[in-house]
């Protein structure tokens, strides 16, 4: 199967570009529906479920639920906790996705994410740069 960029926004609205599952290689992205890759968990995602397999959306931002009592859950999960700041952002995201369209917001996820100080990739949980070590500022 090919790996498609789209793949890279979650359904929840996280971006899968900046998990350390996507660049280990053992996820394709939480959209992909290749089952070949090692992760398995999103198969049992309830978010997922809801809207790849119920809806037949690739977007939670096209479900009038918006926001349900899953991505509200999601969302406030580890509220305050710096490692998991991109859960807290998930509503903005699906509404900035819907703003500028899916391959924007993509672009823009891609620089957010992109190390200032050598253009490597700084993940999340950590917040920082796989290559040199670099650590976001999140404030
Ligand atoms: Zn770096």
């Amino acid at each position: 199967m090919k790996h498609e960029l789209e793949d890279l926004a979650a359904p929840c609205g996280v971006y899968c570009g900046a998990c350390p599952s996507f660049y280990k290689g053992t996820c394709y992205g939480c959209s992909s529906d290749d089952r070949t890759q090692k992760r398995t968990s999103k198969w049992g995602c309830k978010i997922r479920r809801c809207c790849i397999d119920e809806h037949k959306f690739d977007s939670c931002n096209q479900c009038s639920e918006l926001p349900c009592t899953l991505i509200t859950r999601l969302q406030k999960s580890h509220l305050g906790d710096k490692k998991f700041r991109y859960r807290e952002e998930i509503v903005d995201n699906l509404k900035r996705i819907k703003e500028i369209g899916e391959i924007n917001w993509l672009k823009e996820q891609l620089n957010k994410y992109c190390c200032p100080k050598c253009g490597g990739l700084v993940a999340f949980y950590l917040y920082e740069c796989r290559d040199c070590g670099y650590k976001m500022d999140l404030e």
